[in-house]
C-alpha cells in the first residue's frame, strides 16, 4: 500500500514518498518551555510520533527535528510586548534559563512517559539567533522586509500566495481575528521578524541586531532551525490546527521569500486536530491544566493516555474525559494480559520485516497486511486498533500469527505492549454503579451552583461530601473533572 496523507497544502489527501533517498525529513513545531506541556499539547507530538512510526513502517529511515522555542513567543499576537519566558521567569522568580531548562527537562520526561521516539534534534532557538539574522537580513535585500519604530517587519503584500495554506481571506478573515495596533505596520497581516526594545526597555533575553537591540519573532525561529538541519526544502512539516491560519502561514511566506526559487518550501503540511477538555480549547495560559504527572497522581498510566489519543483520528477534535481514559487504560490492560499469556514478542519495526516473521502463516499476513492499509489510509490508528483487538478475540490466528501482529500493532501505535505488566495499569478503583454516578454527578452540580453564588462554604462542604464518597475533583479551566481517589 502507498502511505496516503492529508496534505493541509492543498487540503487533499496524497500519495507520500519522500523526496530524496529513503530518509523523510520530518520538523514539528515544538513546545513554548514557559510552563509544563497540557495534555494537549501532547496530542499534537504524539500524532507526529504516529506519523514517525508510519514511516519506518514503511522502511525508510527518518529525520526528525523538534525545536524548542525559549525564546520569541509573545503574549500578544502582534508580537508586541512580553516573551513568554521572561513572564514565566518574573511570575516565578527565576531566571530565564532556570525556567527554558526546567520546563524542557519536563517535556522530554513526558515524551519519554508517552513513548514518543526522541528526535534527532531538538534546537534550542536562542542558539540559532545568529542564524536568524542572517536569514531576516537576506529579506530586507530582496525587498520582503520594511523597519518600523517595533522592529523589523515582514510584508505579506510582496507574497501573492500568502495565507494558501490557511486558505486566509488575507482582506477579511485574518485581519478581523488580529485587532492589535502596531503602528507604522503597513498591513495587519505582516508580522515581526525581529522585536526590537521599546525606549527604555531592557528585555532578559536580548541580542544586537542591525534592527537594534531586541529578540526575533516567533515564525523566524522555525524556518531557520528546520532549514538548518534539514536542508532548505524537506519533506513533511507538522503542527497543531492552530498553527494553520498563522504560524505556518507565515513561516511558508517568509521561507519561500528567502529561497526565492519558485518551489514551494515543504511538500507536506499535517496538522493534528486539538484535544477539547469540555467545549472550551485548552491553552496552557488559562490557568491550572491537566498534565501527564497529573493523570499519573489520579491513578492512570501515561500510556492509557496514548492509548484514548489512538482511538481518535488525528484529524478529528477528541473530547477528553476521565471515563474515556479509564475505559482506554482498561482496553490497555486487557491488550498486555493478552500479551503476557502469548509470551515474548518478536522483534518487529517493518511491514517487510512482520510479513517476512509471519510468512508461513497466510492468515497472519492477511492481518499484517490490514493493519498495513489502515495505517497508510491517512494514519487511520483507530483501525489499527480494531484489527488488532479482532484478531486477538476468537484466536483466528496462530499463536505465532498472534505474537506477530501484537508486536507490529505495538511498533506502529507506539505501545510496547510486552514491556508492560497487567499491574502497570490496574484500575485506579472500583467502577462507579450507575446510581452512585447519578449521586457524584448531582453532588458536582450542586457545587458548581455553590460556586457560581459564591458560597464558598457549602463548595467546600459539598467537595467534602465527594471526598467521603472516594470522588476526587480538579478544577480546570472548563470546568471540575473528577475522578475515584485511589486508596
Ligand atoms: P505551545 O507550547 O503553546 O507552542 O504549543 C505546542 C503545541 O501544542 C503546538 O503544536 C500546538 O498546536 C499544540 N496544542 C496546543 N493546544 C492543544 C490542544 N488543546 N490540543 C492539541 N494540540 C494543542
Ligand atoms: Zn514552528
Amino acid at each position: 500500500m502507498t502511505l496516503r496523507l492529508y496534505n493541509s497544502l492543498g487540503r487533499r489527501i496524497e500519495d507520500f514518498e519522500p523526496a530524496t533517498d529513503n530518509v523523510v525529513k520530518l520538523y514539528s513545531c515544538g513546545p513554548t518551555v514557559y510552563s509544563f506541556a497540557h495534555i494537549g499539547n501532547l496530542r499534537a507530538y504524539t500524532f507526529a510520533d504516529t506519523l514517525r512510526r508510519a514511516l519506518l513502517w514503511k522502511g525508510w529511515q527518518v529525520e526528525h527535528v523538534i525545536n524548542i522555542t525559549d525564546v520569541g513567543h509573545a503574549v500578544a499576537e502582534a508580537e508586541l510586548g512580553d516573551d513568554k519566558i521572561e513572564l514565566a521567569a518574573a511570575r516565578e522568580r527565576r531566571s530565564v534559563e532556570e525556567i527554558a531548562e526546567m520546563y524542557t527537562e519536563a517535556f522530554f520526561a513526558d515524551l519519554d512517559a508517552l513513548n514518543i521516539l526522541p528526535a534527532h534534534h531538538y534546537p534550542r532557538a536562542t542558539q540559532y539567533v545568529d542564524a536568524m539574522i542572517v536569514f531576516a537580513e537576506r529579506l530586507v535585500d530582496r525587498g520582503f522586509a520594511y523597519e518600523i519604530p517595533s522592529g523589523l517587519y515582514f510584508d505579506t503584500s510582496k507574497d501573492p500566495g500568502y495565507g494558501r495554506l490557511g486558505l486566509v481571506d488575507v482582506g477579511g478573515q485574518l485581519e478581523g481575528a488580529r485587532v492589535e495596533q502596531v503602528p507604522g505596520r503597513r498591513a495587519k497581516t505582516d508580522f515581526a521578524l525581529w522585536r526590537a526594545e521599546a525606549p527604555g526597555q531592557i528585555r532578559a533575553m536580548r541580542w544586537n541586531s542591525p534592527w537594534g537591540w531586541g529578540a526575533p519573532g516567533w515564525h523566524l525561529e522555525c524556518s531557520v532551525m528546520s532549514m538548518k538541519f534539514l536542508g532548505e526544502h524537506f519533506d513533511i512539516h507538522t503542527g497543531g490546527v492552530d498553527h494553520r491560519q498563522l504560524h505556518h502561514v507565515n513561516e511558508i511566506a517568509q521561507s519561500e521569500a528567502y529561497l526565492g526559487d519558485g518551489r514551494p518550501w515543504v511538500r507536506f503540511w499535517l496538522h493534528g486536530e486539538f484535544l477539547q477538555l469540555g467545549a472550551a480549547k485548552m491553552a496552557k495560559s488559562a490557568g491550572p491544566v491537566l498534565t501527564v504527572q497529573e493523570l499519573q497522581k489520579q491513578g492512570f498510566h501515561p500510556l492509557a493516555y496514548r492509548m484514548f489519543l489512538l482511538g481518535g483520528h488525528y484529524r478529528a477534535q477528541l473530547e477528553f474525559t476521565m471515563d474515556g481514559l479509564a475505559a482506554a487504560q482498561a482496553t490497555l490492560r486487557r491488550l498486555i494480559r493478552r500479551t503476557a499469556a502469548l509470551g515474548r514478542l518478536p522483534s518487529v519495526g517493518t511491514l517487510e520485516e512482520a510479513r517476512a516473521l509471519a510468512s508461513d502463516d497466510s492468515a497472519a499476513v492477511a492481518v499484517i497486511d490490514q493493519l498495513d492499509q489502515a495505517i497508510s489510509a491517512d494514519l487511520n490508528t483507530p483501525r489499527v486498533l480494531a484489527v488488532l483487538q479482532e484478531s486477538l478475540r476468537d484466536a483466528v490466528l496462530s499463536e505465532h500469527g498472534q505474537r506477530v501482529v501484537t508486536a507490529a500493532s505495538g511498533a506502529v501505535l507506539g505501545l510496547p505492549f510486552d514491556r508492560l505488566e497487567p499491574a502497570d495499569v490496574e484500575p485506579a478503583a472500583e467502577q462507579f454503579s450507575q446510581s452512585d454516578q447519578a449521586i457524584v454527578d448531582k453532588l458536582i452540580a450542586e457545587r458548581e451552583a455553590a460556586r457560581t453564588a459564591r458560597d464558598w462554604a457549602r463548595a467546600d462542604a459539598l467537595r467534602a461530601e465527594l471526598s467521603e464518597l472516594g470522588v476526587q475533583l480538579t478544577d480546570t479551566p472548563t470546568g471540575p473533572v473528577w475522578s475515584r481517589t485511589t486508596s
